[in-house]
């Protein structure tokens, strides 16, 4: 079994980080399996050296250690790259120029007013370029993926889930054709600024580092269908899932890289040992 963390050094890492790490840690040490980290630092004009080091250390500190080199996102941009040119190919992709308010405009009037749809990717897009001229070549622009074609063209979207998702949702999960149409649309599977997208990577490195256990917060439970998804498109295989339970703050909201007030170096700052962490997240 191998299982991974794949954090953005954008931020600090937070009690809920460290929950992810060590049970995706806890897991593969049980199985007799392997543990890796991946650094996701697709978005250049968020990501920090100072943040990916300040990540290290306080893993370390948690006592987790992982085999070197550590793969880092911004060097696989060429196979990202690659991906996106197959499902071109395939006339799966579609270039966007649309705005984020020409977006929310085109996708509030249908809905007369009301709020538009949202999927795991926010507004659910409401097809504008979508059936515009394709260019030969595959543009340095946007690409969405059109969902219909996507989904016309693969068997099925399955998974097995050993966590649960925000509904409780367990066991072998599938979702609907039309539910990915309706309720997750075209997606951006390349942004103009990083040339790929969270998705996309995402599913290649988890592939590429031969994960066979995800082990993430249950907030990314809907972005799973999109994974494999591509997945069948792009013919890799589908590892078994595992989503966990979201820590909170004492009002309940879940927390967020700017909540300093909880980032595992401010209790490392005050005193707290690596096994107070394990029993704050209910790990001990
Ligand atoms: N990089 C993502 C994050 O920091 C996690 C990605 C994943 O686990 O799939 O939220």
């Amino acid at each position: 079994m191998i299982t991974r963390f794949a954090p953005s050094p954008t931020g600090p890492l937070h009690l809920g980080h460290a929950y992810s790490a060590l049970l995706a840690r806890d897991i593969a040490q049980r199985a007799g399996g392997r543990f890796l980290l991946r650094i996701e630092d697709i978005d250049r004009s968020r990501s920090r050296p100072g943040w990916e080091a300040q990540i290290f250390d306080d893993l370390h500190w948690l006592g987790l250690t992982w085999p070197l080199p550590v793969m880092r996102q911004s060097d696989r941009l060429p196979f990202y790259r690659a991906a996106l040119d197959r499902l071109w190919e395939r006339g799966l992709l579609y270039p966007c120029s649309c705005r984020r308010r020409d977006i929310l405009a085109a996708a509030e009037a249908p809905q007369e007013g009301g709020t538009p749809l949202t999927g795991p990717d926010g507004v659910i897009y409401p097809g504008t370029c979508r059936n515009r001229p394709r260019p030969a070549e595959m543009p340095e622009d946007a690409l969405r993926l059109n969902m219909k074609k996507a989904v016309d063209t693969v068997d099925e979207v399955s998974f097995l889930e050993e966590g649960s998702g925000p509904s409780g949702e367990t066991g072998r999960i599938v979702v609907p054709a039309e539910e990915m149409i309706s309720g997750i649309g075209d997606i951006v599977l390349a942004r103009r600024d990083m040339g790929t997208s969270y998705h996309l990577a995402v599913t290649l490195d988890d592939a590429a580092q031969g994960i066979s256990l995800v082990v993430r917060g249950r907030d990314l439970f809907e972005a799973t269908a999109i994974h494999v998804l591509l997945q069948r498109l792009l013919g890799l295989p589908t590892p078994v899932y595992h989503h966990h339970r979201l820590i909170r703050d004492e009002t309940g909201k879940r927390l967020a890289k700017r909540d300093d007030a909880r980032a595992i170096a401010r209790y490392r700052a005050e005193g707290a040992t690596p096994e107070d962490i394990r029993t704050m997240v209910g790990l001990a």
